[in-house]
C-alpha cells in the first residue's frame, strides 16, 4: 500500500494506493504556503488516518508536487505557491515520521508516469503527457524512462514560443503555448473580442465558454476555434521535436476535448510533413481526477521498483 501525496498551489491531498493503481481511501486540506511545519502536520496526519481506514499499514510514499523541486534530493525550490517550504525536504521528514522510502517528483512527471504505467498511455515508451488546465505542463517519457533535464530540473512544455508577438508569460517571453492555450488564455481571448453588450462577459470561465460554444454562441464558438487552433500548433510542436508514440492530454479544459480534437487533428496534419505524425497517438488521459494522486504513487513504484 503506497501513500500517495499530491502538493497543489490551493490543496494537499493524500491518498492510499494499492499496486494496480487504485486509490482506496483518500483525504485532502487546503495548502498551507507560508508554513511548512503545518503542512508536514497535516500530511502526517492524514496519511495515518487513511491508511488507519485502510487497514493496512503503509509499505511507501510517494510524492507529486507542484514545482520547482529537487526531486531526487527531496526538497523543494523556488514555489510561487508555496514560500514557507523552499529548501524544505519533505521526503527526509516523511522518511523520518513512517520509516519508509519516500520519492518525490514534479507533479506534471509525476501524472506521466501514472498514464504511462496504469493509464492511457500503457505501453507506449515514448509518452508526452500534456496537462492544459489554468496553465499548460506535462512530463515526457522517452524508451520508458522520465526524461529529465540538467541538474534533474523539469522541461516546462508549456514555454515554448508560439508567436512572439502574443501575449505576456512570467517566463519572460511572449506568445508561448501557455499564454496562448491555456484556460485563462481562452478567457481573455473572449473578453477581447466580445463587443459591447455580449451577455456572457461577466465572471466567464474557460469551462463556460465551452458551454456556451456547444449551445450554438458564436463568439464563444469562434474562441473555442482559436484555442483548438493554437493546442494543435503546440501539440504539432512536440510531434515534430519528439515524434512521440502517444500524447495523453488531460487537464480542465480537455474535459470538453471533442470541441477541440477534430481542429487540433486537422492543424497538425496541415504540417509536420517531414515526420509521420499520424503515428503518434493523440489520446485523452484516463485516470480522471485521481491522475496526481495515482501518479504520486507510481512515482514510487518508478523509483524503487522500476514497474
Ligand atoms: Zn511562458
Amino acid at each position: 500500500m503506497i501513500g500517495a501525496v499530491d502538493i497543489g498551489g490551493t490543496k494537499v491531498a493524500v491518498g492510499m494506493v494499492d499496486d494496480d493503481g487504485r486509490v482506496l481511501a483518500r483525504a485532502q486540506t487546503p495548502s498551507d504556503g507560508q508554513n511548512y511545519a503545518h503542512g508536514l502536520e497535516a500530511i502526517v496526519r492524514m496519511l495515518r488516518e487513511t491508511s488507519a481506514k485502510v487497514g493496512q499499514a503503509i509499505t511507501g510514499i510517494g510524492i507529486g508536487a507542484t514545482g520547482p523541486v529537487d526531486p531526487i534530493r527531496g526538497e523543494f525550490g523556488d514555489v510561487d505557491f508555496l514560500p514557507g517550504w523552499r529548501g524544505k525536504n519533505l521526503v527526509g521528514d516523511l522518511e523520518q515520521n513512517f520509516s519508509a522510502r519516500v520519492a518525490m517528483e514534479n507533479d506534471g512527471d509525476a501524472a506521466a508516469l501514472a498514464e504511462a504505467g496504469w493509464g492511457a498511455g500503457r505501453n507506449r515508451t515514448r509518452l508526452i503527457y500534456v496537462t492544459v488546465g489554468t496553465g499548460i505542463g506535462g512530463g515526457i517519457i522517452l524508451d520508458g524512462k522520465l526524461y529529465r533535464g540538467a541538474d534533474g530540473a523539469h522541461p516546462e512544455i508549456g514555454h515554448h514560443v508560439l508567436d512572439s508577438s502574443g501575449p505576456d508569460c512570467s517566463c519572460g517571453f511572449r506568445g508561448c503555448w501557455e499564454s496562448l492555450a491555456a484556460g485563462p488564455a481562452m478567457v481573455a481571448w473572449l473578453e477581447r473580442h466580445a463587443p459591447a453588450g455580449y451577455l456572457h462577459r461577466q465572471g466567464v470561465t474557460a469551462k463556460r465558454i465551452c458551454e456556451l460554444a456547444q449551445e450554438g454562441d458564436e463568439l464563444a464558438q469562434q474562441a473555442v476555434e482559436h484555442e483548438a487552433y493554437y493546442l494543435g500548433l503546440g501539440i504539432a510542436n512536440l510531434i515534430s521535436m519528439f515524434m512521440p508514440d502517444a500524447i495523453v492530454l488531460s487537464g480542465s479544459v480537455m474535459k470538453s476535448a471533442p470541441l477541440f480534437m477534430g481542429r487540433i487533428r486537422e492543424v497538425v496534419r496541415s504540417g509536420c510533413r517531414f515526420v509521420p505524425a499520424d503515428k503518434t497517438e493523440l489520446t485523452l488521459a484516463s485516470l480522471g481526477d485521481d491522475t496526481n494522486l495515482i501518479g504520486a504513487a507510481r512515482v514510487w513504484h518508478y523509483r524503487f521498483t522500476k514497474a
